[in-house]
Protein backbone atom coordinates (compact mmCIF):
# COMPACT_ATOMS: atom_id res chain seq x y z
CA UNK A 1 0.00 0.00 0.00
CA UNK A 2 1.62 3.08 -1.10
CA UNK A 3 -0.53 5.31 1.12
CA UNK A 4 -0.52 5.42 5.00
CA UNK A 5 -2.06 7.78 7.48
CA UNK A 6 -0.09 9.10 10.33
CA UNK A 7 -1.17 11.58 12.93
CA UNK A 8 -3.95 12.42 10.92
CA UNK A 9 -1.78 13.31 8.08
CA UNK A 10 -1.46 11.53 4.61
CA UNK A 11 1.30 10.16 3.99
CA UNK A 12 2.55 8.61 0.29
CA UNK A 13 5.45 6.28 0.27
CA UNK A 14 6.50 8.22 3.43
CA UNK A 15 6.51 11.40 1.96
CA UNK A 16 3.67 13.81 3.35
CA UNK A 17 0.91 14.20 0.99
CA UNK A 18 0.83 18.21 0.60
CA UNK A 19 -3.51 19.53 0.14
CA UNK A 20 -3.73 21.71 -3.05
CA UNK A 21 -3.92 24.84 -1.09
CA UNK A 22 -0.90 24.51 0.97
CA UNK A 23 1.19 23.46 -2.61
CA UNK A 24 2.42 27.19 -3.29
CA UNK A 25 3.96 28.06 0.00
CA UNK A 26 5.82 24.33 0.06
CA UNK A 27 7.26 25.38 -3.60
CA UNK A 28 8.31 28.99 -2.57
CA UNK A 29 10.05 27.68 0.51
CA UNK A 30 12.23 25.23 -1.48
CA UNK A 31 12.76 27.32 -4.44
CA UNK A 32 13.58 30.32 -2.09
CA UNK A 33 17.19 30.78 -0.05
CA UNK A 34 18.06 33.78 2.17
CA UNK A 35 21.95 33.67 1.23
CA UNK A 36 22.04 31.66 -1.84
CA UNK A 37 18.94 33.21 -3.47
CA UNK A 38 16.55 31.29 -6.02
CA UNK A 39 17.31 27.43 -6.87
CA UNK A 40 16.73 26.24 -10.35
CA UNK A 41 13.89 23.48 -11.72
CA UNK A 42 15.86 20.84 -10.58
CA UNK A 43 17.19 21.51 -7.07
CA UNK A 44 13.98 22.79 -5.96
CA UNK A 45 12.10 19.74 -6.97
CA UNK A 46 14.96 17.81 -5.51
CA UNK A 47 14.53 19.77 -2.00
CA UNK A 48 10.63 19.03 -1.98
CA UNK A 49 10.75 15.44 -2.96
CA UNK A 50 12.77 14.31 -0.15
CA UNK A 51 9.98 15.02 2.40
CA UNK A 52 6.81 15.83 0.15
CA UNK A 53 4.58 14.14 -2.54
CA UNK A 54 1.67 15.13 -4.93
CA UNK A 55 0.63 13.71 -8.09
CA UNK A 56 2.59 16.29 -11.00
CA UNK A 57 4.59 17.82 -8.75
CA UNK A 58 7.35 17.98 -11.36
CA UNK A 59 5.09 20.14 -14.11
CA UNK A 60 4.16 22.65 -11.23
CA UNK A 61 7.01 23.35 -9.52
CA UNK A 62 8.62 23.85 -13.28
CA UNK A 63 6.02 26.06 -13.90
CA UNK A 64 6.15 27.81 -10.49
CA UNK A 65 9.71 28.12 -11.20
CA UNK A 66 9.61 29.03 -14.43
CA UNK A 67 6.75 32.06 -13.71
CA UNK A 68 9.19 33.13 -10.87
CA UNK A 69 9.17 36.90 -11.15
CA UNK A 70 12.73 37.47 -9.22
CA UNK A 71 14.07 34.30 -11.44
CA UNK A 72 13.32 36.11 -14.01
CA UNK A 73 14.51 39.27 -13.81
CA UNK A 74 18.14 38.11 -12.17
CA UNK A 75 18.75 35.18 -14.13
CA UNK A 76 20.97 36.67 -17.16
CA UNK A 77 19.32 33.89 -19.64
CA UNK A 78 15.97 34.73 -18.65
CA UNK A 79 16.18 38.13 -20.13
CA UNK A 80 16.04 39.69 -23.46
CA UNK A 81 17.04 41.86 -25.73
CA UNK A 82 20.66 43.01 -23.85
CA UNK A 83 18.77 45.13 -21.38
CA UNK A 84 20.99 43.69 -18.76
CA UNK A 85 24.90 42.86 -18.82
CA UNK A 86 25.63 39.85 -17.03
CA UNK A 87 27.34 40.82 -13.97
CA UNK A 88 31.20 41.06 -13.77
CA UNK A 89 33.10 38.11 -12.16
CA UNK A 90 34.46 39.47 -8.69
CA UNK A 91 38.03 39.00 -7.86
CA UNK A 92 37.94 39.84 -4.27
CA UNK A 93 35.41 39.97 -1.25
CA UNK A 94 32.88 42.59 -1.19
CA UNK A 95 33.81 43.62 -4.66
CA UNK A 96 29.72 43.07 -5.41
CA UNK A 97 27.06 43.28 -3.43
CA UNK A 98 23.62 42.69 -3.43
CA UNK A 99 21.13 43.82 -1.40
CA UNK A 100 17.62 42.46 -0.25
CA UNK A 101 14.99 42.78 2.49
CA UNK A 102 13.14 40.34 4.44
CA UNK A 103 10.40 40.11 5.80
CA UNK A 104 7.82 38.06 7.33
CA UNK A 105 10.22 36.75 9.94
CA UNK A 106 9.76 36.97 13.94
CA UNK A 107 9.81 40.45 15.53
CA UNK A 108 13.52 41.14 16.60
CA UNK A 109 14.00 43.35 19.68
CA UNK A 110 13.12 46.99 19.57
CA UNK A 111 10.14 46.42 17.17
CA UNK A 112 12.19 45.59 13.96
CA UNK A 113 10.38 43.60 11.67
CA UNK A 114 12.54 43.53 8.46
CA UNK A 115 15.77 42.64 7.86
CA UNK A 116 17.84 44.06 5.40
CA UNK A 117 20.59 41.78 4.14
CA UNK A 118 23.98 42.17 1.86
CA UNK A 119 25.65 39.91 0.89
CA UNK A 120 29.08 39.11 -1.12
CA UNK A 121 29.31 37.67 -4.58
CA UNK A 122 32.58 36.45 -4.08
CA UNK A 123 32.56 34.44 -0.52
CA UNK A 124 28.57 34.18 0.14
CA UNK A 125 29.30 36.30 3.34
CA UNK A 126 26.38 38.43 4.56
CA UNK A 127 26.04 40.84 7.16
CA UNK A 128 22.20 41.35 8.43
CA UNK A 129 20.76 44.08 10.08
CA UNK A 130 17.45 44.06 11.49
CA UNK A 131 15.00 47.63 10.86
CA UNK A 132 11.96 48.52 10.33
CA UNK A 133 9.42 48.49 7.48
CA UNK A 134 9.42 51.90 6.95
CA UNK A 135 13.11 52.48 7.21
CA UNK A 136 13.99 55.53 4.88
CA UNK A 137 16.77 55.82 1.47
CA UNK A 138 18.53 57.68 4.21
CA UNK A 139 18.48 54.70 6.75
CA UNK A 140 19.27 52.07 4.25
CA UNK A 141 22.58 54.16 3.13
CA UNK A 142 23.46 54.50 6.24
CA UNK A 143 22.96 51.29 7.79
CA UNK A 144 25.29 49.60 4.85
CA UNK A 145 28.12 52.55 5.29
CA UNK A 146 28.59 51.51 8.67
CA UNK A 147 27.84 47.65 8.72
CA UNK A 148 29.65 46.86 5.06
CA UNK A 149 31.48 49.57 3.61
CA UNK A 150 33.46 50.89 6.35
CA UNK A 151 34.69 47.34 7.72
CA UNK A 152 35.10 45.85 3.71
CA UNK A 153 35.51 48.44 1.62
CA UNK A 154 33.82 50.32 -1.42
CA UNK A 155 32.04 47.82 -3.66
CA UNK A 156 31.97 48.69 -7.38
CA UNK A 157 28.53 47.36 -8.25
CA UNK A 158 25.63 47.01 -5.91
CA UNK A 159 22.60 44.96 -7.36
CA UNK A 160 19.39 45.66 -4.89
CA UNK A 161 16.08 42.83 -6.27
CA UNK A 162 13.58 44.03 -4.44
CA UNK A 163 13.94 47.46 -4.93
CA UNK A 164 15.30 48.25 -8.94
CA UNK A 165 13.93 52.14 -8.62
CA UNK A 166 15.11 52.35 -4.91
CA UNK A 167 18.74 51.92 -5.54
CA UNK A 168 19.52 54.63 -8.12
CA UNK A 169 18.14 57.58 -5.43
CA UNK A 170 19.60 55.27 -2.52
CA UNK A 171 23.55 55.44 -4.01
CA UNK A 172 23.37 58.95 -4.72
CA UNK A 173 23.00 59.68 -0.97
CA UNK A 174 24.54 56.57 -0.16
CA UNK A 175 27.74 58.01 -1.88
CA UNK A 176 27.19 61.52 -0.11
CA UNK A 177 27.90 59.85 2.98
CA UNK A 178 31.26 58.73 2.03
CA UNK A 179 34.13 61.09 3.69
CA UNK A 180 36.28 62.27 0.72
CA UNK A 181 38.63 64.69 2.96
CA UNK A 182 40.36 61.60 4.74
CA UNK A 183 43.82 61.25 4.24
ZN1 LIG B 1 12.71 32.47 -8.26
Amino acid sequence: MDYHVHNKLLYHLRKLCVPQGERVNVIREAHTSLILGHFGVGKTIAQLQRYYYWPHMNEIVSRYVKGCYMCATRNPSNRKLGLYTPLPTPSHPWENISTNFVWGLLMFRKGHDYLYVVVDHFKKMCVLMPCKKQVTTEQTAKMLFHNVWVHFGLPTSIISYRYSRFIGKFSVTALAKIPCNKS
